[in-house]
């Protein structure tokens, strides 16, 4: 069984490679990661019988041709994710999210690839007032990388609807652990800490996330892999609310600072974001639950950080993408 993962040399990706890899029996892995600023090979084993690692991009007709030839599934993690630093601009997002994704499906079409799973974002659903959002919540991203995100998850579905491929998307909240890329909030509140910076807290800190540990999200990937159901979109939550206030006040305490290091920022854009999902059908469906709590979650990845610091230094020296 060959499966292609798309994007893993990032952070969610490798966590759900690497756990691939540890598994006696697993699948054959083909990376395909273009190695943006948020993606290095450091994240993925130098050597493994069952890994092939392939330097392309997904919106590469060709390559994406050549290593979907040989391909049974798909799980699709690539994406541009961040404040764009390629000079494109949010056309960025839509090259990788949109043009890549509609790249993938072509050639997983052509090949009639088994299964098609499309990871995306409970930012989709765009911010809500109160409770959770559920799969049917209508689409309002907010943001050029959502209203991308949302159109990749969109032309996914269709090729469900039209071609009959077995396509499912899954929509997670925030994920949190080791490996993520210093410039997400979560490490670059750590990372700061430890140098003896100041965490920089916007606005007045009560934007709402649903925190999830990118374990816990990998374990829910694969129960959708293995388990989910064709054309269907599972939600992947971590059952933590915070605001960022109580997020950073969990971080200082277990980093052993206190509010002398944080900078209050203010925020120009006033608004008052509260993103939540609702994933009571995976659970229902595929039993997912998450195993991680979040303040134990959290002390172990502050002790990863303060035990991988070259891996970190090196990505936040790292200007110029590839
Ligand atoms: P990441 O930024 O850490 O990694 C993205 C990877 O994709 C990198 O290795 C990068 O080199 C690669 N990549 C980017 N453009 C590419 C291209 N054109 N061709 C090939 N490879 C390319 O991202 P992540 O945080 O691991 O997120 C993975 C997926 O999960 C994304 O689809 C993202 O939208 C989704 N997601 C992430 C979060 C989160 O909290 N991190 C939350 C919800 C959804």
């Amino acid at each position: 069984m060959n499966l292609l993962v798309t994007g893993a040399a990032g952070f969610i990706g490798s966590t759900y490679v690497r756990g691939l890899l540890a598994r006696p029996g697993g699948p054959r892995v083909t990376v395909l990661d273009r190695l943006t600023h948020a993606g290095t090979r450091d994240n993925l084993p130098d050597r493994h019988p069952r890994l092939e690692f392939v330097h392309g991009d997904i919106c590469d007709p060709v390559v994406v041709d050549r290593v979907m030839a040989r391909t049974r599934q798909v799980v699709h993690f690539a994406a541009a994710s961040a404040a764009d630093r390629t000079g494109d601009g949010d056309g960025g997002f839509v090259r990788t999210n949109v043009l890549g994704t509609q790249t993938l499906l072509d050639a997983a079409l052509r090949h009639s690839v088994e299964t098609f799973v499309q990871i995306s974002t409970d930012e989709v659903y765009g911010s809500i007032k109160a409770g959770s959002s559920p799969e049917e919540h209508p689409l309002r991203p907010s943001s050029p990388y959502s209203a991308s995100k949302a159109s990749s998850d969109l032309l996914a579905l269709a090729y469900h609807h039209t071609h009959g491929m077995d396509v499912r998307v899954t929509r997670c909240s925030h994920n949190y652990g080791p490996y993520q890329s210093p410039e997400k909030v979560i490490p670059l509140f750590i990372t700061n800490l430890l140098e003896g910076k100041k965490v920089p807290l916007y606005g007045d800190g009560l934007d709402v996330r649903d925190w999830l540990h990118v374990e816990d999200h990998c374990h829910g990937i694969e129960l959708v892999r293995t388990k989910g159901r064709p054309g269907e979109i599972y939600n992947i939550g971590g059952g933590t609310e915070l605001t960022n206030k109580d997020l950073t006040a969990l971080i200082l305490d277990v980093c052993g600072e206190d509010w002398d290091m944080v900078e209050h920022v203010t925020d120009r854009k006033a608004r008052r974001l509260r993103h939540s999902v609702n994933w009571t059908k995976a659970r229902a469906e595929l039993g997912y639950r998450p195993l991680h709590d979040f303040e134990s979650g959290i002390a172990t990845t502050v002790a990863w950080y303060r035990t991988h610091r070259a891996w970190w230094r090196a990505l936040k020296q790292r200007e110029v993408p590839t």
